[in-house]
């Protein structure tokens, strides 16, 4: 049996609610053994911290503020997750990041809440969970700008160019794999053919772009094995090296 981690899923939200129970036993029956929940913002934290209470050996909590919710009341927001963060630990400072694809508004207080947000999981020695949809780009720099050596992370479903996978890595980053790869006009397999096991990890981004045969349908964590085959016929290697190696990146990053 083959061993898997989840590194991005958001089993918490409601679309789990009426049967959690049983997505958690499928995964864990299709050789999942952990999965990483990153938070939202304020409004998603009693779930995501019951369903970590409920799944103890399983499932583990990021905190953090996402680039999404980061509006009107950022402070605020902002604050409880510093609040959060100084009462207990947490597997990474996560999501976080820019979104330049909905919206633009508040792009500045975006950069703003990355970058405070990336300076707290220094001070905890957390690593930090990226999401950097449409701002590849700005999210290298900006991490780049934080790189003293110690900081660590993933840049979760990344989308970026070549290039720009190569500068991630140089700076000591994952790239974050999911259900993308499989999608047919996707040009992350050319990507991913080039670039070693040892800096990627498996993520589903649940309940989100769920892979080929359920595009289009709930994500959920027991899909990750379709995800691992896809990079083994891409990099023409075994399924169970694609899971051995990116069990142990997830392990080590996340300090699990
Ligand atoms: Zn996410």
């Amino acid at each position: 049996m083959l061993s898997f981690i989840d590194s991005h899923a958001h089993l918490f939200l409601p679309e789990f609610k009426e049967d959690s129970e049983t997505v958690m036993q499928r995964m864990m029956d299709a050789g999942v053994e952990k999965v990483f929940l990153p938070n939202i913002d304020s409004s998603t934290i009693d779930d995501l911290l019951n369903f970590e209470k409920r799944f103890p050996e399983h499932a583990f909590a990021m905190m953090g503020l996402h680039p999404c919710s980061v509006k009107e009341n950022t402070d605020g927001e902002l604050n409880i997750v510093k609040q959060q963060l100084s009462q207990r630990k947490f597997a990474a400072v996560g999501e976080i990041g820019l979104d330049f694809y909905w919206d633009t508004t508040f792009k500045e207080q975006q950069i703003a809440a990355f970058s405070t947000q990336i300076d707290w999981a220094l001070l905890y020695g957390l690593p930090v969970v990226i999401h950097s949809r449409n701002s590849t780009r700005e999210c290298i720099d900006i991490v780049r700008s934080k790189q003293t050596g110690s900081l660590k992370g993933v840049f979760h479903c990344f989308s970026g160019t070549a290039d720009e996978a190569h500068e991630i890595i140089d700076l000591g980053f994952y790239l974050g794999i999911g259900g993308v790869i499989t999608f047919k006009k996707s040009t992350l397999p050319e990507i991913v053919k080039d670039i070693n096991l040892s800096y990627m990890l498996l993520e589903t981004d649940a309940p989100y772009l769920a892979p080929v045969p359920y595009r289009g349908k709930r994500n959920e964590s027991s899909y990750i094995p379709l995800i691992a085959e896809k990079i083994a016929d891409t990099k023409n290697r075994e399924v169970a090296e694609v899971a051995r190696v990116t069990t142990e990146n997830a392990a080590g990053l996340f300090n699990f």
